[in-house]
């Protein structure tokens, strides 16, 4: 009798800035036309400059959620980015296997201030459980360097974290230097695509979760893979594009209809 839109399942943490987490995640998500279900994993303290604290949400918690949604909800594709407590892990991974969803997972380390994000415990537990189940893992420079120490470049580490279970990597680059922003998709096949966007000049609050949000709802859309990266880079690059200013740190994308972003007098 009502539509139904295509369902992205968000597990992240809490912004209360607005600019990564959870929220970053429901705005992408609904811009691509899905609807998020949000499962919060950690509360954090910050401003648009860093993180100062991560208070992980009981795992006896999320399993709750993860239950009473998975019986409620046809789920089109999960999108893991801050998990708080390597515990939740299980869970996570029982999701995943029971709706046979496809899961892009962002994994986060490090906040663009500095701040450790993840503990050595909960980035071990990721790569021994959850990278297995998924199908994009989308680390950026940074993050694709620390999970895959001591190789070259940056098209071994995509090859490194292949080896590890994961079905896709795409690594970003706004995090390196350079003119322009060159992503790497290294797909399962052994198939390397490319992509080089214009440079913003500026560093971002939030980037990293818009993609992999907007990726995962176009997965959800019913479109393949490469049309999904494809989208969601488009998207990602847009919202910098007209990104907002809502603290004296870095600046959020602009992931809301422009048409509706009044000017600040
Ligand atoms: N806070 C949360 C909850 C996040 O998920 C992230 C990154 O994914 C950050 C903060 C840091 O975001 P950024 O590195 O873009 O500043």
């Amino acid at each position: 009798m009502f539509p139904r839109p295509p369902l992205v399942l968000c597990c992240s943490g809490h912004d209360p800035t607005g600019g990564a987490g959870i929220h970053a995640d429901i705005e992408a998500v609904a811009a691509q036309g899905a609807h998020a279900l949000s499962l919060i994993t950690a509360n954090t303290v910050q401003d648009t400059s860093d993180v100062r604290r991560v208070v992980a949400v009981a795992p006896i918690l999320i399993a709750a959620q993860i239950e009473s949604l998975l019986a409620d909800c046809l789920i089109g594709a999960i999108k893991i980015g801050l998990v708080g407590d390597p515990e939740q892990i299980p869970y996570l991974v029982k999701a995943i296997e029971q709706t046979g969803a496809p899961a892009v997972l962002d994994p986060v380390l490090q906040a663009g201030g500095g701040a450790a994000l993840s503990n050595a415990r909960t980035v071990a537990a990721l790569q021994q459980q959850l990278f297995p189940h998924v199908t994009l893992l989308t680390p950026n420079a940074a993050e694709a360097r620390r999970l895959a120490p001591g190789v070259r470049t940056l098209e071994e580490c995509a090859r490194t974290l292949l080896d590890r279970g994961c079905s896709n990597v795409l690594v970003t680059g706004g995090d390196e230097p350079g003119e322009t922003v060159v992503n790497l998709w290294l797909a399962a096949d052994g198939a390397l695509q490319r992509y080089e966007w214009p440079r913003i000049a500026a560093r971002f609050h939030g980037a990293g979760c818009t993609l992999a949000a907007s990726i995962a709802a176009r997965l959800a859309c019913g479109d393949a893979l490469a049309e999904a990266i494809e989208v969601g880079q488009r998207y990602t690059q847009a919202a910098l594009g007209r990104a907002l200013a809502v603290g004296a740190g870095r600046p959020i994308p602009g992931r809301q209809n422009p048409a509706r972003v009044p000017a600040r007098a």
